[in-house]
């Protein structure tokens, strides 16, 4: 089955669109270090060991973010890929189309509803 052109060109555009937001936020808390490739920020803040601890917490906090914020860039960029090769909306697992609302609601969507809550 062929994914409806327009369908997939408004998904396009919203990837597009969370792939800007997804860099943005990166940037505020991690250093790019190659292009979709980056480190979480560590703040120097002094030597004291109060000032090490918050550090230590700042780094933490800001590695978590990268991690999840890295992930979500990830798999846009998988998703706009897909498009590129014509194989958006295609269940990953089980070749089947991906429902359209489901594409709606996660444009990055890479497996339908049974097989993610198979994998679940
Ligand atoms: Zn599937």
């Amino acid at each position: 089955m062929k994914m409806n052109a327009k369908f997939v060109e408004e998904r396009k555009v919203a990837l597009e669109k969370r792939r800007e937001e997804l860099k943005k936020e990166l940037n505020s808390s991690a250093d790019q270090i190659a292009e979709n490739d980056y480190d979480a920020k560590f703040i120097d803040l002094g030597e004291k060991d109060d000032e090490n601890a918050a550090e230590v917490a700042m780094f933490e906090k800001n590695l978590s973010m990268e991690k999840t914020l890295e992930v979500s860039l990830y798999n846009v960029n998988r998703a706009l890929k897909k498009i590129e090769d014509g194989t958006y909306g295609i269940c990953e697992k089980c070749q089947n189309p991906i429902a359209p609302e489901r594409l709606n609601a996660f444009p990055s969507a890479t497996a339908c509803m049974k097989c993610k809550e198979k994998s679940l």
